[in-house]
């Protein structure tokens, strides 16, 4: 497991690289690992805003529009965490299974252990905090 500071600088890496407009969303996001909507997402969650204009000035320039399309992985269709089952494993782990993070320090959310979003077994689930979770998304391949 790589650490909380591990993930906090690859964040700020991200953010600065994500505010410098001289490159495109989607190349910021393949040099990270991830697709262009999941690196936006990141960004907007973490409080960062890229202006639109620029972004959509960027892309007519660079002739890329990828980011505008739909990721393959955002096709499969995605189980909703049952509430119940998200109320009993965040009362029984209130903190981050990375950091330790509680959630007056950072959002936590409930992860995926092995990255399949319709596998909501119990033992497949895990708190994370909101900047460990994006830094375990930054490592996939
Ligand atoms: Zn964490």
């Amino acid at each position: 497991m790589k650490n909380k500071e591990y993930y906090i600088k690859r964040n700020q890496l991200m953010k600065e690289d994500y505010l410098n407009y001289n490159t495109t969303v989607s190349k910021i996001a393949k040099k990270y690992g991830l697709t262009s909507r999941s690196l936006q997402r990141a960004m907007k969650n973490l409080g960062v805003v890229r202006e639109r204009k620029e972004a959509t000035r960027l892309s007519v320039k660079h002739k890329d529009y990828s980011w505008l399309r739909k990721p393959e992985e955002l096709k499969v269709k995605r189980k909703s965490i049952p509430q119940g089952l998200r109320y009993k494993i965040l009362r029984a782990h209130p903190y981050c299974s990375v950091c330790g993070a509680t959630y007056q320090q950072c959002p936590l959310s409930i992860d995926h252990i092995d990255n399949n979003p319709t596998n909501n077994n119990e033992n497949n689930l895990q708190v994370l905090c909101l900047e460990c979770n994006y830094g375990k998304y930054a490592l996939k391949e």
